[in-house]
């Protein structure tokens, strides 16, 4: 971003706010995956932004709708989703900027969490797409979970696979696993909780006074277990997070082999956007699903 560039950002920041706002300097911000990040300040405020290339405009859309949404759900603390837009040849988000640091209490998280799965919709999906790492996540509504599942989280990815040159034998048996999958859902009909999407470790932490946020959300109305399944991907609650996370909404027996069937659709993600071992690990995940069946 040029200074022409942030003075655009500082422009429409002053408008969205009501508030004066002067030059910005604008401070790198390491740890995401995806994106540019800064820490931004005139001296008085602080803000959070992110750019990439300005054609990426839908995908910071999609996060200012998916955090606005946590938002009303007055479950579990977010950044306050501030605006949008191009500047020069970048696309920005910007938000509120949030002091984070290590990890949240377990008990207060899962509290919160079961409180934002409690916020339910009467369909799966979202009103927009978003994007999963950098790739698309479709969301149109549905009343089948097993079907919004088949065509766009599992049945994409494994496309989505196909066509960046993924072997013909993942897609193959995985796409043998999605045609079945309605094979997991015989005694458990998920309802539609709004979901963070990817909620693995390095989208949590705790502000300066210790309460827990998320953040970097790929929001939509979907079955809880996939949110508990990813954080158990990349993280190990423990104990007490499970126990209060069932106080407040109750986990199906079934869990540990959805998880698996879950946890697949990131791991599909992570050998598109990473490549590595990761095409290898979905391959067996999706011959222990069969196994299953
Ligand atoms: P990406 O979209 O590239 O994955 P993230 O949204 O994960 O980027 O943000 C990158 C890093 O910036 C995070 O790991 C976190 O440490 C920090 N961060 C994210 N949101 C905020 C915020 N609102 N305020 C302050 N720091 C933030």
């Amino acid at each position: 971003m040029t200074p022409t560039d942030w003075q655009i950002v500082s422009k429409l920041l002053a408008d969205i706010t009501g508030d004066k706002i002067g030059t910005l300097e604008a401070c790198k911000v390491g740890g995401g995956d995806i994106n540019c990040a800064y820490r931004l300040s005139d001296g008085k405020h602080r803000f959070f932004a992110k750019t990439n290339t300005r054609e990426r405009l839908p995908m910071f859309e999609a996060e200012l709708y998916g955090l606005n949404e946590i938002l009303r759900s007055d479950s579990i603390r977010v950044p306050e989703p501030i605006g949008c837009g191009v500047a020069g040849e970048e696309a920005f988000i910007v938000m509120e900027y949030i002091e984070l640091s290590g990890r949240a209490n377990e008990s207060e998280f899962a509290h919160k969490l079961a409180a934002m799965h409690r916020c339910t919709h009467d369909q799966f999906g979202l009103t927009v797409d978003n994007t999963i790492g950098s790739n698309p996540q479709p969301n149109p509504y549905e009343n089948d979970w097993v079907k919004f599942w088949q065509r766009n989280r599992l049945g994409f990815q494994l496309s989505l696979a196909k066509k960046n040159g993924c072997g013909d034998e993942l897609f193959e048996t995985g796409m043998r696993l999605n045609q079945r999958i309605g094979e997991f859902f015989l005694s458990y009909t998920p309802v539609p909780s709004l979901l963070h999407g990817d909620l693995w470790s390095g989208n949590q932490g705790v502000d300066s006074s210790g309460e827990a946020v998320i953040y970097d959300p790929a929001c939509y109305y979907g079955d809880h277990e996939a949110d508990l399944a990813m954080m158990e991907l990349f993280g190990h609650p423990g104990e007490s997070f499970f126990s209060v996370y069932r106080e407040v909404f109750p986990i199906d027996d079934g869990y540990p082999v959805r998880r698996e069937l879950y946890n697949l659709y990131h791991i599909l993600n992570h050998a598109l956007l990473f490549g590595g071992g990761y095409e290898a690990q979905a391959r067996r995940m999706i011959d222990r699903l069969l196994s299953q069946l």
